[in-house]
Parts: C-alpha cells; structure tokens; sequence
C-alpha cells in the first residue's frame, strides 16, 4: 500500500502534487514527499506523519520546478523510519533520479544481499532502494534502458515512477497488480495511483497503463513500451474490496459500483431475516448500501466513525489496534436498540474488528447481530503490498467459519464466494493466454494462488 502521483510540464507541478497526495491519503499516512524538478534541479520535502502535516504553503512555495513525483507511504517493507520516506532520488552518473513505487518487491531481500556484498551501500531498508542500485549499475546509458533492465531482475508488485532531468517514466509490474492510472491536465500528463486524484486536480482519466508497460512522458509527448513481452493481468482484488477510494475507477471499474455488487451478491447467497442492514464506516458503505437494496431491509448509519482517527491497521502492536478500533467506531443506540442488525463489513482478517463491533452493536441493544463479509476469508498473506500480516494472525487461515463466528460473538456469519466475487468485477482474460484458471485477477490472499514466484523470507526479513 502506497500512494503515488507525477507531474510532467505544469509551473504548479509541487502545488498540485500536493493536493493530488491530499486525494490519496487514504493510501498510506506514515509518511509523504514530493520532489520537483526545476531543469535538471531537484527540490524536494519528505517527512513522516499525514500530508497536511509534512506540508505547509511555504514548503510548497520552495519546490519550484516545471514536473514532480509524489508519495505517501504505508511501510510494509522497511520500517517507518525518515531513511524510508518516499520519494527516494540521487544523482547518479547519468544525471538526477528520483523513484516513487507503490507495492512489494518479494525478491528485494536476495537482490539486496546480493548488491551488498558487491559493494552497494543502502541508506533504508526499503526495497525501492534495490532498485535505485539496480538502475544505477546498469550499463546503458540511457534512463530508460537502465529502468527497464532494472525491472527485469524485480519480482513483486510494483506501480513506479520515475523522474530524469527531462523525463517522468511510470511503470506497472508486468501483472499490473497496483493500478496506476494516466491523465491529462491542459498541456501536462499526469500519472496517478488512483483517479480520485485526477478529479481533485480537475485533470482528464486518458486510460490505466497496462500490465508491464513503461510510459515515457518528455516534452515531445509519450511514447510506450513493453517490459515484457509475457504480461499476465492480475489486478489486486483488495484494491476493489477495502483500499481504494470509492469515486476511483479501477481498469474502468467503479470501485463503490463494484463494492455495492459485492453487497447484491452477497445478499443472493447468504440471505437473511433482519431490521437494520449497516456497514462499518467507510469502507463497507457501499457493499452495505447493495445488501440492503437487494435485501430491501433499510439500511440505517448503525455505526459512527470518528473520522479524526487514521485506518487501525496502522498502529504496529496488537494491543494499540485493539485500542484503536474503540476509539475509532461507535454504535449509534437510536438505531440498532430492540432489532435485529445484520453488519456488513469488506472482510475480516485478525477477527479483531468485527469482534468489537459484534459487542459494541449488542451493548447497545441489537437482539441480533448477523455478520456478512463482502469478501471471501482471507487465509494467506499477501505478498504484494496489502499488509493482511502473517499466516498465523489470519483468523479464516486457522478457524472454520463456524468457529469465527464464534470468535466474535455473531448471531450468523458468512462471506461472499470467491467465484462470486470475480463473477461481480467480470473477468479480464484478454492477457491470460491459454491459462484456463486466470481471471485477470490476483486473489492470492483468498486462495494462495500468487501471480508470481513468492520468496517467503522476503516479507518479513527487511523489516521485522
Ligand atoms: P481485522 O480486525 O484484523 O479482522 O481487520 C478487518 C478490518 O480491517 C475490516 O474492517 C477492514 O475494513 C479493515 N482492513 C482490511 N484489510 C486491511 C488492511 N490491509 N489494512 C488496514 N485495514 C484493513
């Protein structure tokens, strides 16, 4: 998880930049960065904590330059440390470089040992440094050779940008696990994790980049080309059911249609008699807004976020998350007291959450609390940036359904089919050749069937 955005010709490239990262907050709130490019002279401000936090107007005011690259940065490789903070840049043998990159490498570990015993020296412990050695080593001269050598030897996820002294290069891994998205703003390209950030810029959606594509934006225009000449979609499935913004499309998909299906769906195969159908804020809304309309129970704001409190998942220890969803949810009494309150929620993963909530709705009076989960378990980790933590913490890898429920005190319980799911986003086979199992999707954390080769060590070593 990470949120990235690049500017190419537009004397307010920092300005915007900024609002662009305002819009992908909801990305990563550890930590935010911009660099702009003033003709070959890098200007850059990074710091840990919210956007409105590293910023203000005046820091804004001194990153002059005509395009610029920004992040926000949810650590799930190398700890939230300032060395980490994104963008990363250098000035190399062909001139300046700076790097965004939104997923997970999962070879950066055996790359890292590698580069180090031949000398490289590494300021963080993030895996986008592997790659700054790797570009920086290769032997083409050209920036864009160097990129795309370097992206071969990487295996992962990996939504990136680049920004030469003349150049802004976005690339997507060649299964196009992150989305990363191309726009238009008057004269300038855009390049963007989601588009929610383009409609905060007022800027135009032109298309998603596709699967192991590298775009190259200079004062001529774009020009495309291929990483790979293998490219295999499989777009991340959480993306759709938890972490993006709602008034995102994603590969021309809704993101709050195809969460609203989700809830539709999930009504046709685990039907139930109740009063009150609601979601838990925010990002089950919409899967709760499709429950109720299928289910025709009103759907009624049982739940209140406190919206000054970030995503729980952020705090690191178990105790603080527990904490932390108390803080940040209550029932609304008036609402659920006397009935029967079917929750929805986008999905369970430690069973923490829906465990609190399951209470907090009975403590303030619901007879009933039948939970619907618009995703299937998530019994495998996920390797490519959505930090869903170890096997042993998922609570679907090592509990039946009937014992989850139990687990957290629900009256029933049941998730959406996998099949279901995908059936609901459509599959996009267009890049599966004559695999007959590929959906265009990457469902790893639901059925542990990754889109490339999982180095186990690579997660965890980095970092914790
Ligand atoms: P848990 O309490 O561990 O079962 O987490 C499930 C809750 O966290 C759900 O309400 C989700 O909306 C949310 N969630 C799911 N995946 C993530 C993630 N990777 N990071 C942060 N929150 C998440």
């Amino acid at each position: 998880m990470c949120g990235v955005f690049g500017i190419f010709n537009n004397k307010n490239a920092a300005q915007l930049t900024y609002y662009a990262l305002y819009a992908l907050q909801h990305r990563g709130q550890e930590s935010a960065g911009i660099v702009a490019n003033d003709n070959g002279n890098l200007n850059s401000h990074k710091g840990l904590g919210l956007v409105a936090d590293v910023f203000t107007e005046e820091k804004i005011e001194t990153l002059k330059g005509t395009s610029a690259i920004g992040h926000v940065r949810y650590s799930t490789t190398g700890i939230n440390s300032l060395q980490n903070v994104q963008p990363i840049f250098f000035n190399y043998r062909r001139g300046n470089l700076a790097i965004a990159h939104n997923g997970n490498l999962v070879n950066a570990h055996q790359l890292r040992s590698h580069l180090e015993r031949q000398g490289s020296i590494f300021q963080g412990t993030s895996d986008t440094e592997v790659a700054a050695h790797l570009i920086a080593r290769s032997g083409y001269e050209n920036t864009e050779e160097a990129v795309k050598e370097s992206l071969s030897m990487l295996k992962g996820s990996y939504a990136m940008l680049f920004m030469s002294d003349t150049k802004l290069i976005a690339v997507r891994d060649p299964n196009g696990i992150r989305p990363l998205s191309l726009g238009k703003l008057n004269g300038s390209y855009v390049v963007s994790s989601e588009t929610c950030a383009f409609d905060t810029i007022g800027a135009t959606y032109i298309r998603d980049v596709e699967p192991g594509e590298i775009i190259m934006i200079t004062k001529d225009g774009i020009t495309s080309d291929r990483i790979t000449s293998f490219p295999k979609r499989a777009t991340c499935v959480f993306e759709y059911i938890y972490f993006a913004r709602p008034d995102s499309n994603i590969e021309g998909l809704n993101v709050h249609s195809a969460r609203k299906e989700l809830g539709k769906k999930l009504f046709q195969e685990a039907p139930v008699v109740a009063d009150v159908v609601t979601g838990v804020p925010d990002s089950s809304i919409s899967a709760a807004i499709g429950f109720a309309e299928e289910a025709g129970i009103p759907y009624e704001l049982g739940l209140i976020k406190n919206r000054y409190i970030g995503r729980t998942f952020i705090q690191p220890s178990q105790e603080l998350r527990e904490r932390g969803v108390r803080l940040k949810l209550s029932a609304v009494r008036k609402v659920v007291e006397g009935k029967r309150v079917v929750m929805i929620d986008d999905s369970i993963v430690r069973g923490t959450t829906s465990g609190r909530i399951v209470n907090m709705l009975r403590e303030a009076g619901a007879t009933e609390v039948h939970v619907r989960i618009s995703s299937p378990p998530v019994t495998h980790s996920c390797y490519y940036g959505i930090d869903t933590s170890a096997r042993e913490e998922l609570i679907a890898a090592n509990k039946t359904i009937e014992e989850i429920r139990e687990h957290i005190g629900a009256d029933s319980l049941a998730f959406l089919s996998t099949d279901e799911m995908i059936n609901t986003f459509g599959e996009r086979t267009d890049l599966c050749g004559e695999d007959k199992n590929c959906s265009g999707y990457c469902e790893g954390c639901f059925t542990g069937s990754y889109p490339t080769e999982i180095i186990e060590q690579s997660k965890f070593s980095l970092e914790r």
